[in-house]
């Protein structure tokens, strides 16, 4: 596509964007989607990573609300369990015990019934009075042991924590039940309880976990405990229990250390923390709240089973995964298999609240939160680029076909499909530049149809143009491809041979010129009747030639050449016509 080099080209655009435009556009659009592509990704990625975050905010926030719960609990007990302490200390003071042993008739009238199997002592107005068992009743409970020497005190201690326990019960809106056991074989309970179940109610603590974990042989220390779930005495619901220990010094044990006097501990029930788990919650979404041990306390949808144990009932298999990896860290996020799970701390690392998230949960989160508009854009680009490259390659086409078109418009004469004046320079300095480097010859003709004003007469100007479409035919036919034929304007031919000496072009010549003398053209339907009815109603002319050649070493230029040629075509006419000059003596070759 010879005519992209004859527009200048701009300096900074590359050859090649010249030569391939399409190929350009299409690897800059192919650039545009891949950057396109990698946007969009790395925007889905940031969006599942922030609703990540999001889910995990959301978990540290009821964290808090758990956390509260269990600081404030915590806060009750010891303040309980200081009380306790403080009164036994106070009660082992032997100026207290001696002022406070003189007149207490209800403490004596209990103490007198110990060993009835169901005895109390009334604790005050409106206030749940201190139950006890006797001895008989305790027997084979490992958990409770009869001390009478310490049965005082530990009366005392008990009648004055019940308006206590009762102020804690009736606030509240977390517990179940509060309750103060003795291992004495004594206790206050909140709400009150049958009567009729006080040996079972015993013989029930003494199995408890919340109770047996705190004996002197299990616990370590006084710090309060989570036991995580247990169902209730009677009613089938599932609780958790913060329970203490209390240690005191005994009667009967030396001076220095302490004995297990008993345990105080609150219920919460797992609907009452399902609440705090809910706060916030989309409605498929379940949170999960586990203790240590990997036991379930609570759930924000559903209930958890009594005895559910990670990781029964978590969406994804994690059979693989212990419950401690929970609480490596205070919190975080873990990938197993096609599920995420979200877990946070709460309550002092005591528990964990976790939600497993589906990979589809995961997508629609991220779709929620990406922009609609941005979303839409990011579809319709693609789309829109394509059409875009689609219309940009077909305009190029087009163009390109066009400038083709041009092109041959430029350099090719319409008429006779020869090369015009101007193209034929051009072809002649190519092939000057060639011959000299390679030292060839070069011949030229100069051809030019005889008496053909007397054609255009005598057949009209259609028939003429006929004979100059017929006489390009023939040129084609009868030189070699090489050679370059050319119509320099009207009836006018010129023809350029490269490689060939005069001789060659003088041979040539007189091949072109016997063959046009053989050669008639079918005249346009315009023609005059008379002119069709001589000889076979068909046009024949003849030509007339002038050949000269350049030497392998002659660096002339075209308009010499033509200016030679042209004084030995005239001398071909002045001699009587279709025949070849190749002097300027005026011998003329030919008929
Ligand atoms: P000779 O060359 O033998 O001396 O005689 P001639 O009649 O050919 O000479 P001249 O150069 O005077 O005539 C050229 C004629 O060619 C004049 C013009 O009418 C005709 N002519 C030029 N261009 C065209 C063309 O494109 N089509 C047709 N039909 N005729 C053309
Ligand atoms: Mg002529
Ligand atoms: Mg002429």
């Amino acid at each position: 596509m010879v005519w992209r080099k004859l527009v200048p080209q701009p300096r900074w655009l590359p050859r090649a964007a010249i030569l391939y435009p399409q190929r350009v556009v299409v690897i800059c659009f192919a650039i545009v989607m891949l950057l396109m592509f990698v946007i969009g990704a790395r925007e889905v990625w940031k969006e599942d990573e922030r609703a990540l975050a999001e889910r995990q905010h959301s978990l540290a926030l009821r964290a808090l609300g758990v956390g509260a719960v269990f600081a404030t609990e915590r806060q009750r007990l010891e303040f309980l369990r200081d009380s306790a302490t403080e009164h036994y200390a106070l009660l082992a003071d032997a100026a207290v015990a001696a002022a406070t042993a003189a007149e207490d008739p209800a403490l004596d009238r209990a103490y007198a019934a110990r060993n009835d199997p169901v005895w109390t002592l009334s604790a005050g107005p409106g206030v749940a009075p201190v139950i006890g068992v006797g001895e008989k009743e305790l027997e084979g409970l490992s958990g409770f042991a009869r001390r009478d020497d310490d049965l005082r005190d530990d009366l005392r201690v008990a009648r004055a924590l019940s308006p206590l326990l009762g102020l804690l019960a009736r606030q509240d809106r977390v517990h179940l039940n509060v309750l103060f056991i003795s291992a004495n074989g004594l206790y206050v309970v909140y709400p009150e309880q049958d009567r009729a179940l006080v040996p079972a109610l015993v013989r029930r603590f003494d199995a408890m976990p919340y109770y047996r974990s705190m004996l002197p042989d299990r616990t370590e220390g006084d710090e309060p405990r989570w036991i995580s779930n247990y169902t209730q005495f009677g009613d089938g619901q599932l609780i958790s229990t913060l329970s203490i220990p209390i240690h005191a010094g005994s009667r009967s044990g030396a001076q220095s250390s302490t004995t297990f006097r008993g345990v105080i501990a609150v219920d919460v029930a797992q609907t009452r923390l399902q609440g705090l788990l809910n706060e916030g919650n989309a409605p498929d979404d379940t949170v999960y709240l586990m203790g240590r041990d990997g036991a379930f306390v609570s759930a924000s949808q559903g209930a958890v089973a009594s005895g559910q144990r990670w990781p029964a009932g978590v969406p994804g298999d994690w059979r693989d995964v212990p419950p401690t990896r929970l609480f490596e860290d205070r919190a975080g996020a873990l990938r197993h298999g096609a599920y995420t799970l979200v877990y946070q701390q709460a309550a002092n690392g005591n528990w964990v609240l976790f939600e497993a998230i589906s990979p589809r949960q995961r997508f629609d989160a991220m779709l929620a939160r990406m922009s609609p508009v941005l979303l839409a854009v990011w579809l319709l680009l693609p789309l829109l680029l394509w059409v875009t490259l689609f219309v940009v390659t077909h305009l190029f086409d087009h163009y390109l076909a066009l400038g083709e078109k041009l092109q041959e418009l430029a350099e090719y004469d319409p008429l006779t499909g020869l090369a015009n004046r101007r193209h034929f320079q051009l072809l002649f300095e190519q092939e000057t530049e060639r011959r000299l480097r390679h030292r060839h010859p070069l011949a030229l003709m100069m051809v030019d149809i005889d008496f053909f004003k007397r054609v255009n007469d005598k057949w009209g100007h259609a028939s003429g143009d006929r004979v100059l479409a017929g006489m390009a035919t023939l040129m084609r036919e009868q030189l070699r491809t090489i050679d370059v034929p050319a119509r320099l304007g009207g009836e006018e031919f010129a023809v350029l041979l490269p490689g060939a000496t005069l001789a060659d072009a003088v041979l040539a010549a007189e091949r072109l010129r016997v063959a046009i003398e053989g050669f008639a053209v079918t005249p346009a339907p315009d023609a005059a009747a008379a002119a069709r009815a001589e000889r076979d109603g068909r046009i024949h002319f003849t030509i007339s030639i002038g050949v000269v050649e350049a030497g392998p070493r002659d660096g002339t230029t075209l308009d010499v050449l033509l200016a030679n040629a042209d004084r030995r075509l005239y001398a071909a006419k002045a001699s009587g016509r279709n025949r070849t000059v190749s002097t300027d003596d005026a011998m003329a070759t030919g008929a």
